[in-house]
């Protein structure tokens, strides 16, 4: 009776779903797919969201799904633009064509106006839509540059011993120059996103010719694209120019430390990055010497505040001179897009219902709340959601529901609303009213303060919950 037959049985049993499982994973395509069995599977995930958060069965789903920041349907649609998203930067996947094939056999087929089109197609769309061009090669970005580049040690200097801190940037880094890089043409490059409606702006400073480069992106272009492409234009002005030795300072560090890092261990791969590989390797065949170095930003360093102002100008450049975007870049782009047709959704779907939350919750929460203030007790934050939701075992709700048949409180002086259970109910010594923080205003609700579990608030009303013991 030691049970090793018993548990031999169960892992062969396992073994076999796994082997299911690793067979499917990485490739789960759940569309085009019957609509029912895709609400069978939305009803599932109500029925965890609830238990996560301890929802009471009634709760609206939307209401649920936005608390619980997860939603089936929309986020199959983000996932499908983030594969597209990566295969169109390889303009030879065989999956553009067909695609390309299925978006004119859907123009000419009528019947296609009442269906649903699937999700990848969707993407497919969004993607020909797209009001910029986007960067494509033939090959994996790796096979496309040249071997040597992609091994080259480029002299990049993360710490020059000047923290963001420091009050004696400029002359720290005067210091530096004249000591390491007596002689050398100094460049400083920045870019600019002043919202992710405006285009980016890049530019670089050559303060010893007073010249300046400026250069426009795209609005799906991101910061990190726009600080490499300040930098390749530096690097490219050096190569064409044959300055001997250049220093090239730049206040992106991530920038600088994704040229720093070995493409072959990288997992994502900016092309961006390796055509910069590319400029410094040839640049070293030349005889041409380059350092680059990271300075801290908005210390007081003369030329990179200069050239911050710069990029900021290039962003009302008349000219688009970097009209491609990176793939990279759209990512954010389908992130964009999720954020904006959920809360287009929930804007219509809590006209109907979830109205109570909705007055508590108007936009889609990158994270739960709770995620965020993650000391609270799985009893308060089921307790907070409940009372968020407009659905908790206060006796208003429950006569509500008709599981009572009066809404009076215990201490039958009034409705045992929330209102009345946290400011008014003598069963607590203590009304949460009279300890509500100066920061928030008077007269208020019970419903405004839900509003604020992203606050410091969110302490005192957990403490009052778990010191009063109200259970909701
Ligand atoms: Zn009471």
């Amino acid at each position: 009776m030691t049970g090793v037959q018993h548990i031999t049985h169960i892992l062969k049993k396992c073994e076999k779903s796994i082997n299911i499982l690793r067979s499917l994973s990485g490739a789960f395509l759940l569309e085009p797919c019957n609509k029912s069995s895709l609400s069978a599977l939305d009803k599932i995930q109500y029925k965890s969201l609830r238990i996560i958060v301890g929802a009471m069965k009634s709760s609206p789903t939307n209401a649920l799904q936005v608390e619980c920041s997860d939603h089936l349907s929309i986020r199959r649609q983000y996932l499908a633009d983030r594969f597209l998203f990566k295969v169109i930067q390889n303009s030879s996947h065989p999956l553009i064509d067909k695609l390309h094939q299925l978006s004119e056999f859907i123009s000419y087929d009528k019947s296609w106006t009442y269906k649903t089109t699937p999700s990848l197609f969707r993407s497919f769309l969004k993607f020909l839509r797209l009001p910029s061009p986007v960067h494509q090669c033939v090959l994996n970005p790796l096979f496309d540059n040249p071997y040597h580049s992609l091994v080259y040690q480029p002299d990049i200097s993360l710490d020059l011993g000047i923290s963001k801190k420091s009050t004696d940037a400029e002359v720290r880094l005067q210091d530096y120059i004249s000591k390491k890089w007596n002689n050398w043409l100094v460049m400083y490059t920045d870019a600019s996103k002043l919202s992710d409606q405006e285009c980016v702006g890049a530019a670089v400073w050559i303060p010893k010719y007073k010249i300046i480069l400026n250069f426009k992106c795209p609005p799906v272009s991101s910061v990190f694209s726009g600080e490499a492409i300040a930098i390749l234009e530096a690097l490219l002005y050096t190569e064409s120019h044959n300055v001997d030795k250049t220093v090239i300072l730049s206040d992106s560090k991530s920038c600088l430390q994704a040229i720093l890092s070995n493409p072959f261990r990288n997992k994502s791969n900016f092309p961006c990055i390796l055509i910069i590989r590319d400029v410094l390797y040839r640049c070293h065949l030349q005889g041409i010497r380059v350092s680059l170095a990271w300075i801290p930003g908005h210390s007081g360093i003369v030329g990179n505040e200069a050239v911050d102002l710069m990029a900021k100008d290039a962003t009302n450049n008349s000219c688009l001179t970097h009209p491609q975007v990176f793939c990279h870049d759209l990512f954010s782009l389908a992130t964009q897009k999720m954020m904006s047709s959920w809360l287009a959704e929930w804007k219509e779907s809590s006209k109907v219902k979830g109205k109570y939350y909705a007055d508590i919750q108007n936009f889609i929460p990158k994270k739960p709340w709770f995620f965020e203030y993650n000391e609270a007790s799985k009893f308060c934050t089921s307790t907070l959601c409940r009372l968020r939701l407009g659905h908790s075992s206060t006796p208003v709700h429950l006569a509500k529901i008709r599981i009572r048949d009066n809404s009076l409180c215990e201490c039958g002086l009034d409705d045992g609303s929330p209102d009345h259970i946290f400011f008014n109910c003598p069963k607590y010594s203590v009304s949460l009213y009279d300890i509500l923080p100066p920061y928030i205003p008077k007269p208020t609700n019970f419903k405004t303060l839900l509003n604020y579990v992203n606050s410091p608030f969110i302490v005192i009303l957990c403490n009052y919950i778990t010191s009063n013991n109200i259970k909701l």
